[in-house]
């Protein structure tokens, strides 16, 4: 199986947000994220914004400059494991 560029990995995980991410894809998707950091750091980040805007969402159909700067904070100071 060939692997994946980072750019064909960001590709894939936002469509797999939309859940129609083939299994083979999913695969190479792991491959990839498996041996790079850099896009394990973004799907990392992409997960905390995906929550926040989910969250805020449920109350609310824009986020309050609050919400906006809880968000950033939470990003800059998240530390992928
Ligand atoms: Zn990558």
């Amino acid at each position: 199986m060939k692997s994946i560029s980072c750019k064909e990995a960001v590709h894939y995980m936002l469509v797999r947000e939309e859940g129609r991410l083939p299994l083979l894809k999913r695969i190479s998707l792991w491959r990839h994220l498996a041996i790079c950091s850099l896009c394990r750091t973004f799907a990392f980040q992409n997960k905390l914004m995906n929550a926040a805007i989910k969250q805020s969402s449920a109350t609310s159909s824009t986020l309050t400059e609050a919400e906006k700067e809880k968000m950033i904070g939470d990003i800059l100071n998240s530390k992928p494991k």
